[in-house]
Order: structure tokens, then sequence, then C-alpha cells
């Protein structure tokens, strides 16, 4: 029997850094996870990013090939720097890989977490067949992840594969970048539920106002799912939209890069089947005839735990 080999993949978050001791098929063996302390500033959130890091390294059991690091914000994994992730305030550039390497002598890598995400469904997902596919990232922003003959396309620095900020409306929404009619503006998580708060205005029958007793404050894509489940027409309205959105921008990606491949991951993806169909319907509208009959679109395998698997993914990617 092949002996199985093992990566730790840590997760930053706002709230919470998670860390899991992943095989290289891709299960997750040991998890832990402790409090980001975000409000102690970048010291506090690296004293207990070292702290989990020693106490899993502990796991004696599980020979650890190296440490992977899924971040948001703008990563350099050529360098191993993070610069001002939007979950930790204060944090200007830090050499997160550098300092983790000289503390813990081990293979460090790092990456933005929609690039560990796209190299984690290549590995152990929805990605596993495909040589070429792009993974979108439906959350709080929409990230992007572009992987051709199994490998990640980076940019010259890093930042290549933004999606979110592919624009669908040159008179359209701001978007946070300073940009108009980013896809982002109109599917990131607050942009949209803002949308639908402004918009129930004129959809008072509506149940999702009956599934949050009309506090529009717990309004999730989770309820807006349950209440198009249920057969309200103006929920069933929104997936179908936010599928438009995205499957527009995504044919600018197919027709400029020859990919036919798609796969949803993130929290709004929650919407499911309704979602994937809309954005497939979409991408075949618009993509040039010769992708036309080729376009796939499937939703991500690694659900709740993809930032931790994508993260240690980086380790087997980089180290085959
Ligand atoms: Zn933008």
């Amino acid at each position: 029997m092949k002996k199985e080999k093992y990566a730790l993949g840590v997760d930053i978050g706002g709230t919470n850094i998670k860390m899991g001791i992943v095989s290289d098929t891709g299960k997750i063996v040991f998890k832990t996870m402790l409090p980001t302390n975000r409000k102690g500033g970048p010291e506090e959130v690296l004293s207990q990013f070292k702290k989990g890091i020693k106490s899993i390294l502990g796991e004696k059991k599980y020979k650890i090939k190296g440490i992977g690091i899924g971040a948001a914000g703008s990563v350099s994994s050529k360098k191993g720097t993070v610069s001002n992730p939007p979950n930790v305030p204060g944090w200007k550039v830090v050499n997160i890989v550098k300092i983790i390497k000289k503390e813990f002598n081990i293979s460090v890598f790092i990456d933005n977490d929609a690039n560990s995400a796209a190299i984690g469904e290549m590995l152990f997902g929805a990605g596993k067949k495909n040589n070429s596919f792009a993974l979108i990232t439906l959350g709080t922003g929409v990230g992007g992840g572009l992987i051709f003959d199994r490998k990640i396309f980076q940019g010259s620095t890093g930042a290549a594969g933004e999606i979110g900020h592919i624009s669908i409306d040159h008179n359209g929404r701001k978007c946070n970048c300073g940009s108009r009619g980013c896809v982002e503006a109109y599917v990131g998580n607050h942009y949209l539920m803002k949308i639908v708060k402004d918009e129930l205005a004129d959809h008072k029958n509506s149940k999702i106002l009956k599934l949050i007793n009309n506090d529009t404050k717990l309004l999730t894509p989770i309820i807006i799912n349950k209440a198009a489940k249920s057969g309200d027409k103006y929920a069933k309205q929104i997936i179908e939209r936010v599928g438009y959105y995205v499957g527009s921008a995504l044919s600018s990606v197919a027709n400029l890069l020859e990919i036919d491949t798609f796969i949803i991951g993130g929290g709004v993806s929650a919407f499911g089947k309704p979602l994937t169909d809309s954005i497939k319907k979409t991408l075949r509208n618009n993509v040039l005839k010769v992708l036309k009959s080729r376009i796939k679109v499937s939703q991500a395998k690694l659900k709740n735990n993809a930032g931790m698997i994508g993260a240690a993914s980086l380790v087997f990617y980089n180290l085959k």
C-alpha cells in the first residue's frame, strides 16, 4: 500500500485561523481553529498563527511535508508576502513565508484564497479531470483562479485572475476598486444583499421577508435559496439574475482564453443548480460559436473546508 503524505493547510480568515492536516488524497485527518485576534493588529495575528502551527506540528503521527497558506488580499506567492489583507486592519506588507520558514524550518507556500481554491479543485475536486478551467469564488468578493494545462496562471506579480473586476456595464454600479460595473459590484455578498434589501420594498409578498421576520439584517444567500426552493418568484429571479451577471463576465473569460470549463465556489454558490444553470445558459448565449457546445459549469466540490484543503494543496502542487 502506498504511504500517504501530509501537508498543513492554513486558512486565514477575519474571525478564525483554520488549520488542517491534509493527506495527498485531499482528506483532512486533523484540524484545529483559533481566533485571528485581528484587533491586536498584525503582531497578534502572527503570534496566533505561530501558536497554531506549533501545536499542530506536535501531531507526530503525521509526517508533514510543508505548510500551505491561503490568504485574502494581495498575495505574492513568489515573494511570500501578504499586503493589506482586507480582514486584518493595520497589516501592510508582511513576508509571512520567510517568518514561518525561519521559525519552523519547513517548506512554506502561500497564495491568495482563490488561487489556492483553484489548485485544490484541480488536485482533489471538480477539476481533477480538466487540463484547463477557471474557478470563480462567489463570496464577500468575487475571486478567480485560472488553471492552464494543470498550472495556475499567476500573471507577472500574482495579481492575475481577478474575474470579479470584469465590467459588465461601464455606466454601472460603483465598485470598491474604483471602477464601474464590475461583476463584484452586483454579486459580491455585501453588494447583493444591499440590492435585495432595497428591492424587497417592492416585493412585500416575497417569502424572503417571512423567513427573516421582516428584519433585513438577517438576509443571507441561504435564506434567498430557501425562499426560491419553496417557489418564491422574486427569490428565483435573484438567483437567475446572479447567474446572468456571472455568466456575462465569464463569457469574456471564455472568449479571451478559450476556456470552456468553469467551477463555481464560495458562499453565494449555495444557490446551487439553478445558479449554475443560469450561468451556463448565459455563457452559451454569449460565447463565440467555436465554444458554444463545449461550455461546462459545475459546482466546486471542496465546500466548507475548501480554504484548508486549497492551502494544503499548494504544498503538493509545488513539491511534486
Ligand atoms: Zn471592481
